[in-house]
């Protein structure tokens, strides 16, 4: 057996989603109607709200407790508002602390 035969399937036959099934996969995930997820994207101009780069690796942002969708974040933004425990009061603080070890205030 070649050595890419493994339980993830064979180089040969493995092959990327298409867009529209990773659509259909986050929708199911996050139990979102269908055409829900590129209508973010289109709503987002394909940019994270944070911090405006382009969403290469997007994640799907969501309330941890009511399993609500917020939008889309890129792989930097999205784990890092829940490293702030997805508090604005936290984040607020960070603001000053950065601000002020910066001296921008
Ligand atoms: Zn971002």
């Amino acid at each position: 057996m070649h050595r890419w035969n493994n339980r993830y399937g064979s180089r040969r036959t493995r092959r990327k989603k298409t867009a529209a099934e990773t659509h259909a996969h986050l929708e199911s995930k996050y139990n979102l109607p269908p055409g829900s997820y590129k209508s973010m994207w289109v709503a987002q101009r394909g940019l994270c709200p944070i911090c405006d780069d382009v969403l290469v690796r997007p994640h799907v942002d969501h309330d941890h407790v009511s399993g609500v969708v917020r939008g889309i974040l890129c792989h930097r933004c999205n784990p890092g508002i829940g490293m702030l425990k997805d508090s604005v009061e936290n984040l607020r603080r960070a603001e000053k602390y950065l601000a002020h070890a910066l001296g921008t205030v």
